[in-house]
């Protein structure tokens, strides 16, 4: 069966949760507040980034220094090029935002992998995220993965999954295999959903080709 890859990019591309990194850097703190109501299930993570954005004191060259600071698993390029030379699409699905993303795939050549994610518009430091595939989505994501995999699944195909945290809860459902580590891996454990439990992409890559 041919497979079809979507992977998370805070904490699973990328080695730190950027976004969070991003706003414990860059705000006094109180962003806590609306990641822990976003945890419950009492907003969405649309309201959430908007709240954690509005807390934001950096100037662009600020944001800028430390998007290009951040690292990505050594794995993942070999990943990829794995799957290129198997002809297996890899899309990156996050719910965090393009600002970084693209940032840090540039950094490591891989600007041409395709992501979806939150587009965040840079005013004079005031950071404002704006969520072009809300509307298409389930109402608790401000991007929804699920709407992004639902929309590239060919009925003849092999979802594969791989995250590590909440953003990746409902994603982790539609797939065919996952790949799962920290809240991710607990979630799944308690939603019984059935998980290969990873540490970096050098692990992927070793049960990638069983699968
Ligand atoms: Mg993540
Ligand atoms: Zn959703």
């Amino acid at each position: 069966m041919k497979k079809r890859v979507f992977c998370d990019f805070d904490g699973t591309v990328a080695v730190n949760d950027v976004g969070n990194l991003l706003f414990r850097t860059f705000t006094d703190g109180s962003w806590r507040e609306s990641v822990e109501r976003w945890i419950r299930g009492e907003i969405s993570s649309r309201t959430c980034l908007e709240a954690e954005c509005a807390l934001v004191r950096a100037t662009e060259e600020e944001l800028d220094r430390f998007a290009r600071a951040q690292e990505i698993d050594p794995h993942f390029p070999a990943f990829v090029q794995q799957c290129r030379e198997n002809d297996i699409p890899v899309t990156i699905l996050s719910d965090g935002l393009d600002f970084y993303i693209e940032r840090i795939l540039a950094k490591y050549n891989l600007s041409d992998v395709p992501f979806f994610s939150n587009h965040l518009v840079l005013d004079h430091g005031k950071l404002t995220p704006e969520f072009p595939y809300f509307d298409e989505g389930c109402g608790k994501c401000g991007n929804c993965k699920i709407f992004h995999i639902m929309q590239a699944k060919q009925p003849d195909e092999h979802v594969v999954y791989i995250g590590d945290g909440y953003s990746d809860r409902w994603a982790a459902e539609k797939a065919d295999s996952v790949f799962a580590k920290k809240d991710l891996m607990k979630c799944c454990r308690e939603q019984g959903i059935a998980c290969y439990e990873y540490s970096d992409f050098g692990d992927v890559l070793e049960i990638f080709p069983t699968l």
